[in-house]
């Protein structure tokens, strides 16, 4: 049989043993309604009680604070809309930037249909909004910027704090997508000047279909779900009690092992990354060379085909990602690498190799080799890259 290396965990990561651990009794003998009075209900409430706390702590709010929604994209949704809705009296404005998560992209294409105005701010080469352009887009009517903490395809990191301190000095929101960041950077709502954040469970080694959106208190917000009073009645429905503890312990391990986690993979990136770079030719390095998160490398890859490159990688047991992929089934590439500056047959022959908690320098050697192979057999089968070695 083939290895099996798995290096996309920016799409999602494995389950840890202590957090399925965790959450297993809460699908068995602890199965009760978190809103019953009677035993089994209140070790519900109290799970529940003791995963917001965590949540909480890990990024420095308040747990009242704390709401635990269906994943990343859900807290996207309903920290923008929201807002929108209930500020429509203040203004109609909302600033984003063109390298957004689909989730925050889509959900302000939505509003821009429901009589909202949207800036899309554009980003340098590295992919980091200019701070000048974002204060200049800043209208009366300006009711939220939504600015993700780290991109999900090319890692960089934004300096988050500037753009809160520069939306609270003119009484404007600020909220994150903290999804890629949680675990990877330290993170204090009080320090970033963060109104709101969402993160999501599924990208820090726990269950997928869970997250958390962090309402600073005093926020005016509209209720995302109708219906019983969970949630301080702003997100019905019966908690997902396994869920909301897998996350509670996927964030507890990811806080209390940052720095280890960090320097381990920061390792294991730089020796890919270099490896890379002084062993195959034609290839550049997307996204900023530090500002950028520590298991993140996107490479792009001259005279190859990105999905080429990626069947592959698979057929080696390397499962990886691809900046051209594109969900609608279109041939688009990526509106990352569109936004970087990337022309068309750069942007797709990308490929993106997001490191974790379960990946060693083994892991790092073989992808390396195998991809100076295939990268070399894919380009033999180029007419442009013949033409390029020719004149060389
Ligand atoms: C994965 C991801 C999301 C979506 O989270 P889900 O829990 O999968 O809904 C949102 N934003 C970013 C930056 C992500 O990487």
């Amino acid at each position: 049989m083939t290895r099996q290396i798995y290096m996309d965990n920016a799409a999602t990561t494995p389950i840890k043993k202590e957090v399925l651990d965790a959450m297993m009794p809460y699908f068995t003998e602890k199965f009760g309604n978190a809103s019953s009075v009677y035993r089994v209900g209140r070790e519900s409430k109290k799970a529940l009680d003791e995963s917001r706390e965590k949540v909480a702590k890990s990024i420095g709010a308040k747990p009242k604070e704390i709401y635990f929604t269906g994943g990343g994209s859900e807290a996207d949704n309903w920290a923008i809309k929201g807002v929108a809705f209930a500020n429509r009296n203040k203004g109609n404005h909302i600033i984003t930037s063109k390298i957004e998560h689909p989730a925050v992209l889509n959900t302000c294409e939505y509003l821009e249909k429901e009589g909202f105005e949207v800036t899309y701010l554009d980003v340098d080469e590295y992919g980091l909004i200019n701070l000048d352009e974002l204060k200049n887009s800043i209208k009366d009517e300006t009711i939220l910027i939504t600015i993700m903490f780290a991109n999900n395809e090319i890692g960089t990191i934004q300096p988050v704090k500037e753009i809160g301190e520069i939306a609270h000095q003119k009484g404007i929101y600020f909220h994150t997508d903290a999804v890629q960041a949680i675990g990877n950077v330290a993170i204090n709502v009080e320090e970033l000047n963060i109104d709101m954040l969402s993160l999501s469970a599924h990208k820090i080694y726990g269950p997928k279909g869970v997250g958390a959106l962090y309402i600073r208190q005093g926020v005016k917000v509209h209720p995302y779900m109708h219906g019983g009073a969970q949630e301080k009645s702003r997100r019905a429905g019966t908690e997902n009690i396994p869920g909301i503890v897998g996350l509670g312990k996927a964030i507890e391990l990811a806080t209390n092992n940052l720095e280890e986690h960090n320097s381990k993979l920061l390792k294991l990136r730089n020796k890919l990354i270099n490896d890379v770079m002084s062993k195959i030719d034609y290839v550049r390095l997307n996204g900023h060379p530090e500002k950028r998160l520590p298991g993140n490398v996107n490479f792009s890859f001259e005279f190859i085909e990105g999905e080429a490159l990626l069947l592959s990688l698979d057929m080696v047991g390397i499962a990886g990602s691809s900046g051209s992929a594109c969900s609608s089934g279109s041939l688009d590439p990526s509106h990352v690498l569109m936004a970087i500056g990337l022309p068309h047959e750069i942007a797709h022959g990308s490929l993106r190799l997001s490191l974790g908690d379960f990946n060693n320098e083994e892991d790092i050697d073989y992808v390396v080799e195998n991809l100076g192979i295939i990268v070399n057999r894919l380009r033999q089968m180029s007419p442009l890259y013949e033409k390029v070695r020719g004149n060389a």
